[in-house]
């Protein structure tokens, strides 16, 4: 077997083989593109190109893609092969820096939100070079951005990529601000978590509900769930283990660095993290993750479920959004250090976030919103609806220093009981023990915990990215000037704590004190994707785009259309399965297992047996669940049937309100149904089957 070190990046067109295969003028000018967002020379492409084909060739590549990641949430792409027509009818393996640079996929189909009309359907993508190329399958993949023929941008990637440098210019001014010049560029990183189910494929392709939608529609809870806490980090099953060594493999080879993996709290539940990379990067990498993970349970026999929410009663998935900024100088600028009491320069960015998430909790919770992630949020698992932040003891304690102008005592400095002079520092453990927390700090990065599992994580850190920006930018305004810097700076920060402490929280996010206090210190509780959505379009977020150069009004007004009717859409199909399993299978099999108990009655009767009560109290409780169940299952589909009356936001308010309700209220007859029903009549895999099938 080949080493790791070996296999790692071996599908990669990487920093080594370009270094490699390319003249060194053409290297150099592609690295000041990556390193330093310089513009891009027609003939550095065309060499590019050249060297990118002929490595994918000698891989046995035929093809090559533009990849890509419209507003659909998954990515895209479409083949084309290196063939040119050369002399006397032979062809020959091209492949120009045009090519490289700009793709023109057929675009009709992908939603637009209204901005294109289809008779101008063109789309372009154009090649992101900070983000290397790759094979998969026979075929060189190039990330690239999507945008329109008069260049609205209907990609995820695009405002993540303008976002970045918005941030990186403005963080810079501010560094210069307080004299560390030396700082020409910084850059946002991301190491994202990945939750993920695995389930035998036999059941799965027992089940329409997860076929068509990703979730259970129906199910009694199994006897045993996850009260044990026995599956977490527990040790791995054989099946599982094989197909997580295949996975490590093959993402090593794409050079994502998988990191840790181990089983989750729910039964059948995992978790895959990577080594933390640039937001770019980690977000090409989170998407070819799940992709591969998808791919790669097929292979054993499995099904890899990323819905946020497969079943009821044990945990959901989501995926942790760890996230910082670091200068090209390799400092990580929310790395308080030993002495974060004297560190002005970390106070200022940690101020700036504070700030950034108070002004903008709206956002924040908008971005993780999905039908998937309604199910968790606010669900008294994962981290609640309301937006807010927890630093810590250590950092708590200097926030509160800072704003009261009292001395700073480190929580971590004063546990001295091991001894241990590493520990005695500003202790990252002592930030990490509320789990409970949408955004906490983690030490030296934050760590946002809201998003679902299948969450494209583009978009919330092009959202963090730009808020966090926007207040730089105030702050560099604020300071430049200011004739005695530091005492600015002093008073900046401790002004910006003061205004914003509202929402900071240490407490426990899950309490029902917490959604009062909450209510008090005026956040906001938007419980579903419709009551967060609707703040989109509210003007502070257009102007907080626009001012950063992100994406447009137009271009937001689209994305809202497509979140709204993604997630009505969604609804819909989770309704009308619903529907089809109820009347296909559910309703017939609860009446034949009755018919078979009536028989078995009259049998007993026949023989002259003195009770059948066993069978009249079941076929008692079955027939009357059965008839409420029909009669839901007619109130389900006249609610499907009256969403034509509405559109948008009304649309979508009217699927959570209304149908979602009748479907919730279908399956609770549905599950006790299924707990009288003889397993010999029930459709379905159960719950205990699926749950513990692996
Ligand atoms: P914890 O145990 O606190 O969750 P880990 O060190 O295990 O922290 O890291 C969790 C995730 O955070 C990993 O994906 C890791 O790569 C990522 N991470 C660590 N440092 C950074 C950073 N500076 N920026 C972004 N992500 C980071
Ligand atoms: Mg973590």
């Amino acid at each position: 077997m080949t080493s790791v070190p070996e296999l790692f990046g071996s599908m990669v067109f990487n920093d080594r083989k370009m270094e490699e295969r390319l003249p060194h003028s053409v290297y150099k000018a592609l690295k000041r593109t990556v390193q330093n967002g310089e513009p891009l020379d027609i003939s550095v492409a065309n060499a590019v190109a050249n060297a990118m084909k002929e490595w994918a060739v000698e891989m046995g590549c035929t093809h090559y893609t533009h990849w890509f990641q419209p507003m659909t949430g998954v990515t895209a792409e479409k083949h084309d092969s290196f063939i040119y027509p050369g002399s006397d009818g032979t062809v020959i393996m091209e492949f120009s820096g045009k090519e490289l640079i700009k793709g023109e996929p057929d675009a009709s189909s992908f939603p637009s939100g209204g901005i294109r009309a289809t008779f101008e359907a063109r789309g372009y993508t154009t090649w992101d070079p900070t983000s290397p190329a790759f094979i998969r399958d026979k075929t060189l993949y190039i990330p690239t951005a999507f945008c329109s023929y008069t260049g609205e941008v209907l990609d995820k990637k695009t405002p993540l990529l303008r976002s970045m440098e918005k941030l990186s210019s403005v963080a810079v001014e501010l560094l210069h601000i307080l004299g560390k010049t030396d700082v020409t560029r910084v850059t946002t990183t991301v190491g994202p978590e990945q939750e993920y189910f695995l389930i035998d494929k036999e059941m799965y392709d027992k089940r329409p509900d997860l076929i068509y939608t990703g979730r259970t529609l129906f199910g009694a809870p199994a006897p045993k769930g996850q009260e044990l806490e026995d599956h977490y980090f527990g040790s791995i099953k054989t099946r599982v283990a094989a197909f997580m060594s295949d996975l490590d493999e093959e993402l090593w080879k794409l050079g994502v660095m998988a990191k840790t993996k181990h089983n989750e709290v729910a039964p059948s539940q995992h978790e895959l993290a990577p080594i933390f990379a640039t937001s770019n990067i980690a977000t090409d990498h989170n998407e070819l993750t799940m992709e591969i993970m998808k791919k790669t349970a097929e292979k054993h026999g499995l099904v890899c479920l990323l819905h946020e929410k497969p079943f009821a009663g044990v945990n959901g998935s989501g995926k942790h959004n760890n996230w910082s900024i670091s200068t090209n100088t390799g400092e990580n600028l929310l790395d308080p250090g030993k002495t974060p009491e004297e560190n002005l320069q970390f106070q200022l960015f940690l101020a700036a976030i504070v700030k950034a998430v108070h002004e903008h909790q709206d956002l924040l919770r908008l971005t993780v919103a999905s039908a998937g992630n309604d199910h968790r949020l606010g669900a008294n698992e994962a981290p609640p609806a309301i937006i807010s932040m927890y630093l810590g003891d250590d950092l708590g304690a200097l926030v509160d220093s800072i704003i009261d102008g009292t001395e700073y005592h480190s929580a971590g400095r004063t546990n001295m009981l091991t001894g241990v002079d590493v520990l005695a520092d500003f202790r990252k453990d002592t930030s990490d023990r509320n789990r409970t927390s949408p955004f906490a700090f983690t030490g030296n990065k934050f760590e946002f915990r809201a998003l679902g599992s299948s969450l494209n994580i583009g978009c919330p850190n092009y959202m963090l990215n730009t808020m966090v920006a926007d207040e730089l930018a105030q702050f560099c305004e604020e300071l430049s000037g200011a004739e005695d810097v530091e005492a600015a700076v002093r008073s900046l920060i401790r002004r910006t704590l003061t205004e914003h402490r509202n929402i900071i929280f240490n407490g426990d996010n899950y309490s029902d004190e917490w959604v009062d206090e909450a209510a008090r210190r005026g956040l906001f509780n938007y419980r579903s994707l419709p009551e967060a959505m609707a703040h989109y379009v509210d003007r502070k977020n257009i102007d907080l785009f626009e001012r950063n150069g992100i994406v447009s009004e137009a271009e937001i007004y689209a994305r809202y259309e497509i979140e709204l009717e993604n997630y009505s859409k969604q609804l819909h199909i989770e309704a009308l399965t619903m529907i089809d399993m109820a009347e296909k299978n559910i309703t017939p099999a609860v009446i034949a297992y009755v018919n078979s108990l009536s028989d078995a009655a009259l049998a007993k009767r026949s023989l002259g047996a003195y009770s059948v009560y066993a069978e009249t109290s079941l076929i008692g409780e079955l027939s009357d669940k059965v008839e409420a169940f029909v009669k839901k299952t007619d109130e389900l589909k006249s609610s499907v049937a009256a969403a034509d009356k509405y559109s948008g936001l009304e649309l979508a308010e009217y699927y959570r309100n209304e149908v979602f309700e009748r479907m919730n209220e279908l399956r609770t007859i549905g599950d006790e149904m299924e707990s009288r029903t003889s397993a010999a009549y029930w459709p379905y895999p159960s719950y205990g089957e699926i749950l513990f099938g692996v």
